[in-house]
């Protein structure tokens, strides 16, 4: 049906209808349910921050706070920003509820919306939901190797295929200045054939150049991080390696992954899906050893990752959703429309989902909703079944109709066998 009103939503955002929302809950759930399997503990945060966290976390020089933050100003005029991400918000939160205490590692899980101002398409909205990891106190491959198998259990789980691992080192800040020293010597000479964000990059940002879709064909031949690291990063590279071997976790290489933000250090992934299109992105993450204390806290280690669910659902194999209820009651009369309200709020305490026509309508459009809703059974009451203290139960599947004794128990021990 067509509406004639003028108002739809905002351009970039997504309305999630209800059997549509059938699909997100379920994969709500299981992000739940494995995150807790891995002792990750649920954090919230608020939809906006003030906007010098990301600035200083996320990175002056990322895309996301130069071109995509939706910023404003309070009463006050601080500048405010809804999260683009959410990293900044889970340090921000170790840092000032006090978690830190030395050797004890945090392990913290989120599902929340994210704010994006970047041209909408096919998996790319400006409020789009992420779920993700972040493991603070732990400098060991193998909690970035539990990270990676976290999200690989959650795709599996929900029966996702074909997402590849893409894996990467980008060092530490000892081993980068090298790297940047020998990048920045081979990219002087291209600069002007660059385009404008890498020849910014140049100055703010240079390894951000490695991984620019426009300027992939000129730079052939760059060096990338993993020539340059040190005894320790390379070490943790290939104990990171190892262990995903070790589990079978199969992963390619890719020497130009730097990934967009700032804070990273060692180790970085993401997880990419062919069948994504333009947008393969399903989600990335890795260390941010440095972050901590450039925030502000003690020298704390970290590792992390943010999985894209607007893209998963994309994903999300179809399966017979529906939406129905359990029970759905059929009345005759007044009274025993009052007589069946009672029965439907006793077999709600009991677990069961339930609804009635709340509008007197006839028996006929009563059957009609009760097939509508989907319903699993249907209680009907008239003045006959009053009379003789029964309800008639219906099997909406079997098609069999039974009287049962109008008392809720007996009604819960049929429902339930
Ligand atoms: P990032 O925080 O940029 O590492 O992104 C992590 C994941 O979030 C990506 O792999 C996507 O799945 C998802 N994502 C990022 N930006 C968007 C967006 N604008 N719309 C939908 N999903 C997004």
């Amino acid at each position: 049906m067509s509406s004639k009103s003028n108002f739809k939503n905002v351009k970039g955002t997504r309305d999630i209808l209800p059997l549509e929302s059938i699909r997100w809950q379920r994969v709500e759930n299981v992000v739940r349910k494995k995150m807790e399997q891995y002792n990750f503990q649920e954090i919230r945060f608020p939809t906006f921050e003030y906007t010098d966290l990301f600035r200083k976390s996320t990175g002056e020089s990322t895309d996301i706070v130069r071109k995509e933050m939706f910023t404003f100003a309070d009463m006050g005029g601080r500048s405010l920003a809804l999260k683009p991400e959410g990293t900044p918000s889970v340090v921000r939160m170790f840092l000032q509820y006090g978690f830190f205490t030395k050797g004890i590692l945090q392990k913290f899980y989120y599902i929340e919306r994210m704010f994006r101002q970047e041209r909408p398409q096919k998996g790319r909205y400006r409020e789009f939901r992420q779920f993700g990891a972040e493991v603070i106190g732990s400098s060991s491959a193998e909690t970035d190797v539990e990270l990676v198998k976290s999200a690989f259990d959650i795709f599996n789980e929900l029966d996702i295929k074909g997402v590849e691992l893409n894996i990467n080192s980008i060092g530490c800040p000892k081993c980068r200045k090298n790297f940047i020293k020998e990048l920045k010597g081979f990219l002087k000479g291209k600069l002007v054939s660059l385009c404008e964000d890498c020849r910014r990059r140049y100055d703010e940002n240079p390894m951000r150049i490695l991984d620019c879709k426009e300027d992939k064909g000129k730079i052939k031949g760059a060096p990338v991080p993993s020539d340059f690291l040190c005894d320790d990063c390379r070490a943790h590279f290939e104990e990171f390696e190892n262990r995903l071997d070790f589990f079978n976790i199969k992963f390619n290489i890719e020497n130009r992954l730097v990934r967009g933000l700032d804070y990273y250090t060692k180790t970085v992934f993401e997880f990419v899906n062919a069948n994504l299109g333009s947008q393969n992105e399903v989600g990335g993450g890795g260390r941010y050893d440095e972050l901590i204390k450039f925030m502000g806290g003690e020298d704390t280690p970290a590792s992390g990752y943010a999985v894209g669910i607007d893209r998963l659902m994309l994903l999300l194999p179809e399966k017979e959703e529906k939406l129905g209820v359990d029970v759905y009651l059929v009345t005759f009369d007044e009274e025993s429309d009052l007589e069946g309200g009672k029965i439907l709020a006793s077999l709600r305490q009991e677990g069961f989902s339930c609804d009635k026509d709340p509008m007197k309508r006839s028996v006929k459009a009563q059957f009609r909703e009760a097939d509508r809703q989907n319903a699993k059974w249907v209680i009907i009451i008239g003045e006959n079944e009053r009379k003789r203290g029964i309800v008639q139960l219906k099997n909406m599947n079997k098609g069999e109709q039974k009287e049962i004794p109008m008392e809720a128990d007996k009604i819960v021990k049929e429902l339930k066998c």
